[in-house]
């Protein structure tokens, strides 16, 4: 074996916070950066976007990317920008799905800057976008698309493989072995039981384990999830009104076809049209179509569960859906009404206290979601404010995480304990007691790492 070099940990993101998720791992002068996830929400993480993450990205030799969500690959594109020139290794749904929404942010950015120098509110003039959309682009050469439980060698002592998360499609923990060194990051670690996907894989060992801790502080409430949303429905139409559905492009809404698909085989659902009108959630759908090995479903449901939704891919399409005040069931993004054709539909319908605005996600600090959920009685897009006479209603039990049972049981499976855990992708608080819980369960040796903080193994 060669000489052993020394291995360094830094939390560049993720740390203390449930958004940014990047961990750089340094094995000698080899710089492997485990996820590389956009800050999202308040300005004060925004912020950290602007900020260089290493003095020169070129430095870096490769990047491990868990999963496509914003906020673990959202900063890919910033990365190849400032001379990032390696390999980014994925799953290949997580290539395909991380291409759509990493095109997706840079549109956003883009749109943004161009609103903010219209109406001259930025501090810095003229505003410029984070990053464009053919910034975005020319990520998309970098990535090499693996298998999982497929050994990738890096360097003659540094190996790789990545295993089933079941977070959301095409999703993965990462297990390293450097020298005789074991290091699993989960990344974003599903549910026990996810309703589309396969379990998380059970792993047994590792030296060094860096887990998520998004729901260390509580557990999901037990709801039947079908139940709940079948009695939306039926009220909704008993009442002549139009359903209203905020999605997630990925995982989520595919979940809500999926179990109002188990609704319709059951003779449960009512005769109305059901709309997809998502530019994003159909291209989502499609990779979710492509890949259905990597799905824990039956052939029938693979090649039904989409049928009978219709797709609005034109915008001519779903102006005049969103103007028709028939009875009907739209699924439209974004999830938490931050933008999207969600809010064409709201202009028209949340007046009308027949309709129901249904929420099926996490609705963040400071978005419009969060202040329909607690009560607000007007709301305000596209310049006014627009007053809420509609049911709002919430299925708060579908999660693509583990809850603080689900992780403790998946960390069981554990042969010996790792000689240290660190928690990340988590608020303070959640951290913080899910660290107090590991430790009273298992007794194992717990850190919580702050930004920018770095340890070495
Ligand atoms: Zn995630």
């Amino acid at each position: 074996m060669k000489k052993r070099e020394k291995i360094h940990l830094k939390f560049l993101g993720g740390a203390r916070t449930v958004t940014g998720s990047k961990t750089l791992l340094e094995v000698g002068n080899t710089k492997i950066l485990v996820d590389c996830g956009l800050f999202q929400g308040l300005k004060e993480l925004r912020k950290l976007n602007w900020r260089e993450i290493t003095r020169n990205a070129s430095e870096i030799d490769y990047v491990l990317l868990t999963h496509a969500h914003l906020d673990h690959c959202g900063y890919l594109p910033i990365l190849v920008k400032n001379g990032f020139k390696g390999t980014i290794y994925c799953t290949h749904p997580t290539k395909e799905l991380a291409t759509i929404v990493l095109r997706d942010s840079g549109k956003i950015q883009e749109e943004d800057a161009n609103r903010a120098n219209r109406y001259e509110y930025s501090s810095h003039s003229p505003a410029k976008p984070l990053y464009t959309q053919a910034d975005a682009e020319a990520v998309v050469n970098q990535f090499s698309t693996h298998n999982y439980e497929e050994w990738v060698i890096l360097e003659p002592e540094i190996k790789f493989q990545l295993l089933n998360a079941g977070h959301i499609l095409g999703s993965a923990m990462v297990e390293l072995k450097i020298y005789d060194q074991t290091l699993v990051f989960t990344g974003d670690i599903g549910r026990t039981d996810p309703m589309l996907l396969y379990p998380p894989k059970k792993v047994s060992k590792a030296d060094y384990l860096i887990i998520e801790s998004t729901y260390g502080d509580r557990e999901h409430d037990t709801l039947d999830v079908k139940m709940k949303l079948e009695r939306v429905i039926k009220e909704t139409f008993q009442r002549g009104g139009i359903l209203m559905v905020p999605t997630f492009s990925i995982e989520r809404v595919q979940e809500i076809m999926f179990l109002m698909y188990q609704l319709r085989n059951g003779n449960r659902l009512p005769n109305v049209p059901i709309y997809l009108d998502s530019p994003m959630g159909i291209r989502a759908t499609e990779v979710f179509e492509t890949y259905p090995k990597w799905q824990d479903l039956s052939r029938q449901d693979l090649q039904q569960m989409y049928e009978g939704i219709r797709w609005v891919n034109s915008y001519e399409a779903s102006k005049a859906i969103v103007k028709d005040k028939n009875p009907k069931i739209i699924l439209a993004g974004s999830g938490m009404l931050q933008g999207g054709r969600i809010l064409h539909y709201l202009s028209e319908h949340i007046g009308n206290e027949k309709n129901t605005l249904l929420f099926t996600g996490y609705q963040a600090e400071g978005t419009r979601g969060r202040a329909l959920l607690k009560g607000s009685s007007s709301i305000k897009f596209f310049g006014e404010y627009h007053s809420v006479k509609c049911q709002i209603a919430s299925i708060s039990s579908l999660s693509a995480h583990g809850d603080r049972t689900e992780l403790l049981q998946w960390m069981e499976h554990f042969q010996s304990p790792p000689k240290k855990v660190f928690l990340n992708h988590g608020e303070p608080h959640q951290l913080d007691a899910f660290r107090v819980w590991i430790e009273s369960k298992l007794g194992w040796d717990v850190i919580v790492p702050y930004q920018e903080e770095s340890f070495e193994l």
